[in-house]
């Protein structure tokens, strides 16, 4: 939360005044190029966050004397123990009848030769960064890649995106197509299907060597997605299992392969949505309280705050062809949007509009289960909705 979701959204906020100073769609209004004071910026950012910090989650803890915080790195001792180990060294137990295991995830680093000895960026060190780059080279295509790629575009950084396949690769192409238009037409240098073989750092200066040539910048980000935190845990004491990546295997009731055990967020194989972790953990209370909440994240909606911002919600077209079911499906152009600059991100849609500034969205508009052999695609483009 604090180290990425809040501030990301407050930094992206500010990233987009100085853009529409410089490029708002607008007639009989100036443009011009604005005057950007990055500690300032990082300074009123990083205030908030502490005071939602506090208002949030501290002042609860507080305020409530049946929570006893203890402050620490946890692992198993068995399934019922967890040494705690506090910030001067010290260790203690706890001892516990059920347990809620949350303890979220943190970047994945790829494995590319060199790149570990090289001072690169995670999305923690570019929210807080107090110096807009020369150059700053994004590897990833997700969501925060993206949005940290444009949010420093706008603060007046060159930015070249380098995507190991194409933006948003889980979503239905025109979306990820449309994002690589808007950020080309900003000033991007947008490379798909690429890796870089290589990297190095010489005199204060990244080399990526990579298969569209050699590439110099002065900040690297690497953002090509997120671990579950829970090598440390010891899991195997506790009789919790994992998937492949790591991630605490859950069912809809946020109950893990022990039954007295629970999980909720990021470091579970759900979704990695501050909203999805928030269900995810009031479901939980419930049901370690003898209660029956399940959690359905069939219909989860998700937004990518990038300019347009990207919304989807339920399958995507092609999920829903797989489920057999029949859609249809309508893309409009945004430039068919009115008040929009004539960018050609499409709205892929159904009847269902999204509020606020949304400007992508996809969702499969008539459902119809029917048997998937036959499944047929019925798509047509229009200049109205
Ligand atoms: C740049 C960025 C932008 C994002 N933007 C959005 C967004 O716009 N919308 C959205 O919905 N989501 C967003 N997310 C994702 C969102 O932040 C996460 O889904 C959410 O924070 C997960 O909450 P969590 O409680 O599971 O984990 P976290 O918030 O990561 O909290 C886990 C806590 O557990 C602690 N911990 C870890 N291991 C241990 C241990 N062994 N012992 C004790 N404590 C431990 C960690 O230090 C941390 O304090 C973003 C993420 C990033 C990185």
């Amino acid at each position: 939360m604090n180290v990425g979701c809040v501030p990301s959204k407050i930094m992206i906020r500010a990233a987009h005044i100085p853009h529409l100073q410089t490029s708002h769609p607008f007639e009989g209004m100036s443009r011009r190029a604005p005057e950007i004071e990055r500690p300032s910026l990082v300074r009123q950012q990083q205030a908030r966050v502490e005071a939602l910090r506090h208002a949030k989650y501290e002042k609860i803890l507080e305020t409530n004397p049946n929570i006893h915080l203890v402050r620490g790195w946890a692992r198993f001792r068995d399934a019922h123990r967890l040494i705690v180990r506090r910030p001067d060294g010290s260790e203690t137990e706890v001892a516990a009848d059920r347990i809620l295991l949350a303890t979220g995830s943190r970047p994945a680093i790829p494995d590319i030769p060199g790149l570990a000895e090289t001072p690169y960026w995670t999305s923690t060190e570019a929210l807080v960064a107090e110096e807009i780059p020369e150059h700053l080279v994004v590897l990833g295509g997700s969501v925060v890649a993206l949005e940290l790629a444009q949010a420093w575009l706008r603060l007046g950084a060159r930015v070249t995106v380098m995507a190991r396949s194409r933006f948003l690769s889980k979503e239905d192409p025109a979306l990820g197509e449309g994002l690589v238009r808007v950020f080309e037409e900003e000033g991007a240098r947008v490379l798909l299907h690429t890796v870089p073989e290589a990297v190095r750092y010489e005199d204060g200066r990244f080399i990526l060597d990579t298969p569209a040539g050699e590439i110099r910048c002065d900040r690297l980000l690497v953002a090509t997605g997120r671990r579950p935190n829970t090598e440390g845990l010891a899991l195997e004491k506790a009789g919790v299992e994992t998937a492949a990546d790591g991630a605490i295997v859950v069912d809809d009731h946020m109950r893990t392969s022990a039954d007295h055990i629970y999980a909720a967020g990021d470091c579970t194989d759900q979704p990695r949505y501050v909203y999805v972790a928030a269900a995810a953990g009031t479901r939980a209370a419930v049901n370690m309280t003898g209660g029956d909440a399940a959690l359905d994240l069939s219909a989860m909606p998700a937004v990518v705050f990038t300019d347009p911002a990207v919304a989807t919600v339920g399958y995507s077209e092609a999920e829903a062809d797989r489920q057999g079911i029949e859609t249809d499906s309508r893309t409009l152009e945004l430039e068919n949007v009115p008040g929009r600059s004539p960018t050609s991100i499409p709205v892929v849609s159904s009847s269902w509009w999204p509020k606020g500034p949304v400007a992508a969205c996809s969702v499969p508009r008539c459902w119809r289960r029917r048997p998937a052999r036959s499944s047929r695609r019925r798509r047509w483009r229009s200049a109205a909705a």
